[in-house]
């Protein structure tokens, strides 16, 4: 029986996508490959709890819901993670993956919806795109730049225009304790960025 190291699994409202709102169990994996300067959740660097896929099938069976999402750590940091997204698909679960981008997607199937991170500077993993996962993207998948100044607003935007990303689904979301949403929302309303203002729902809501 295939099996994960699995951090927690829990059940709140998916926060920073174009699924935000919409009840969702989570599948935190454990481990990450990067070390991010604004890490909300170090504690998935840890080894985690080794479950079967029957077991992590059967928790999140016990939520009403038929979202699934995969998160991190990094969730293609265990190379089983695609059989387990096969499965739940095949059993009618919506599956989403947020993923910070360093690793290629070419393995996960393609009906999973593929939130990928693109690094930026003030994350101090700047260059760890892989940049061929632009290519193996779905016209679902989005991407999403975390941004903790302007630095990162300018790097994002250079981004999106050097790589003709302006008709994808891309969200710009701030670090708020380093950058007010004020004023990233200013930056982009004056240069009219192809891109979403994304504030993470669950902490507004004070949810999980
Ligand atoms: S990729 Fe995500 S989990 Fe990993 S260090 Fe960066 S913010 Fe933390």
């Amino acid at each position: 029986m295939k099996s994960l190291e699995i951090c927690e699994i829990f059940y709140s409202l998916q926060g920073e996508s174009n699924y935000m709102g919409m009840p969702c169990i989570f599948v935190r994996l454990a481990r990450c490959n990067l070390r991010c300067s604004y890490c909300d959740t170090q504690y998935s660097y840890a080894p985690g709890n080794r479950m079967s896929f029957e077991k992590i099938i059967s928790e999140i069976a016990m939520y009403p819901a038929k979202v699934v999402e995969f998160t991190g750590g990094e969730p293609l940091w265990q190379e089983d993670t695609p059989q387990l997204m096969q499965i739940l698909l095949d059993m009618g679960y919506k599956v989403l993956m947020e993923s910070n981008g360093a690793m290629y997607i070419d393995e996960i199937p393609h009906e999973v919806i593929k939130i990928l991170d693109v690094k930026c500077p003030g994350s101090g993993e700047a260059g760890s795109f892989q940049r061929a996962n632009l290519s193996l993207m779905a016209a679902w998948d989005e991407l999403k730049f975390v941004l903790t100044g302007f630095h990162d607003y300018r790097y994002a935007v250079d981004f999106i225009t050097q790589y003709k990303l302006e008709g994808r689904v891309i969200h710009f979301s701030p670090v708020t304790t380093m950058l007010p949403a004020e004023q990233l929302a200013e930056w982009m309303l004056r240069d009219g960025v192809q891109a979403k203002l994304s504030l993470q729902l669950h902490k507004i809501l004070n949810l999980r």
